[in-house]
């Protein structure tokens, strides 16, 4: 594996040398074992096939962190598979003294129907004012601490300070705010469970105020219209305030006589055991099994290893939406009509997978590659495909695959979910 490693990155080296410094830089680091053989099969392409050439005008870097895309594996099918990646480095970014929000919805990525994800940046003290909306909030903390507040159906107060790969959930309707604590802030994904949500169309609590007559306000709180003068006449949506007090003294302010909501709208995902680790990676499956209110949206955070690979496998129950946290990766989704198309992946990318459509997820850098997989759904389920074909009859597998016993034999009877390189 060293030596092939070694010979790998000399002729990657070599094939880079007409690139840009940008690109040569930033693969100087060590391939791992599937990442080095996929390069070098595509450098042995382009040595060998003169159609494998670019000679006009192209985006160096875009190239670099794609390079399925430039030079598809032969497997891929020539007829069109709609992109289904969309990184959030491109997505329209609202900032606000306070923070900032930017979204990957339908819009952005027309694949993505079932779900949609904002991510959102607030400083310490940074608001993300009081509001609800039409669909259901998921959320994963990403980084740095933040205080959340809601009130259940009945009326009982929800305060709760989260941390990084901390979770939340609001259910449609349930108004809430999210904000910053020290010592920087936070940053965190929310997902929506449609596809067409989007962050600049839920009710702001401001934009309420200022849309409704004085004297109406004046009447619903029982208080003089002079006192309610200097309320916001436009929406806060993101601001900047002083940092909260104590997590005690708020839950004791909000909760009042009513007392403290009965459900629990936060989930520590790290003080939950991984759902299952073998020597490549581990998925941690959070669904309403386990995370009561989560009721439409059902995560798997999967860690894979360098050279490791989340297994061939499809979802028969929901379309999947990813968010990739770290490393590089690359999957290639099999589509019907004999298409298929790879795409690759890094941190801050979002991928979509159609409902039953097969995939696998390979880690093609030198540091662990964890992502989440999303699914609208209460559960979260899928098939492997080496757990289907050794669980059916085994005459039947090798009339199709051309295989002898001894192959099949040799496959996974279990379910792995990552497999080693
Ligand atoms: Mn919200
Ligand atoms: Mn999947």
């Amino acid at each position: 594996m060293d030596s092939d490693n070694t010979k790998d990155q000399v002729s990657r080296r070599g094939f880079l040398g007409v690139s840009s410094g940008t690109v040569a830089a930033a693969t100087g680091a060590l391939i791992a074992g599937g990442a080095a053989a996929q390069e070098q099969t595509r450098s042995v392409r382009r040595a060998n096939d003169r159609s494998a050439t670019d000679p006009g005008p192209t985006n160096g870097p875009q190239d670099a962190q794609n390079p399925d895309s430039t030079w598809p594996p032969s497997t891929d099918s020539k007829s069109l598979v709609r992109t289904f990646k969309y990184p959030f480095s491109l997505a329209n970014k609202r900032t606000y003294e306070g923070g900032w929000s930017r979204e990957v919805t339908s819009r952005e990525l027309p694949v993505s129907k079932s779900l949609a994800g904002v991510n959102m940046r607030l400083t310490a003290g940074g608001v993300r004012e009081l509001h609800w909306h039409t669909a259901d909030e998921w959320a994963i903390v990403l980084y740095g601490s933040a205080r959340i507040t809601a009130i259940d159906s009945d009326g009982k107060s929800f305060v709760a300070d989260t941390k990084k790969n901390d979770l939340w959930y609001f259910p449609s309707g349930l108004p809430h705010s999210i904000q910053g604590l020290e010592p920087d802030g936070t940053e965190f994904l929310l997902v929506f469970d449609d596809g067409d949500f989007s962050e600049s169309e839920t009710v702001l609590l401001s934009d309420a105020m200022a849309h409704l007559p004085p004297e109406v306000l004046s009447k619903n709180f029982g208080v003089s219209q002079p006192a309610l003068k200097n309320l916001p006449k436009n929406e806060l949506f993101i601001f900047q305030t002083a940092v909260p007090g104590s997590l005690e003294a708020d839950q004791k302010a909000a909760a009042g006589a009513l007392g403290k909501a009965t459900r629990d709208f936060a989930f520590r995902t790290m003080e939950m055991p991984p759902t299952k680790r073998t020597k490549s990676g581990e998925v941690r499956i959070v669904d309403s099994s386990t995370f009561k209110v989560s009721t439409n949206v059902a995560m798997a955070m999967v860690t894979v290893h360098p050279g490791g690979m989340r297994e061939l496998h499809w979802h028969p129950n929901a379309d999947e939406w990813q968010y990739y946290m770290s490393g590089k990766g690359r999957m290639t989704v099999v589509s019907t009509g004999a298409r298929a198309r790879t795409m690759d992946f890094q941190a801050g990318d979002v991928g979509y997978v159609e409902k039953t459509l097969l995939h696998y997820i390979e880690n093609t850098g030198d540091s662990d590659l964890i992502f989440l997989e999303m699914f609208k759904s209460s559960f979260y389920q899928d098939v492997s495909l080496s757990e289907w074909l050794t669980h059916t009859p085994p005459e039947l597998v090798m009339a199709h695959l051309n295989i002898d016993r001894a192959t099949l034999d040799a496959m996974p009877r279990d379910e792995m979910v990552v497999v080693p390189g």
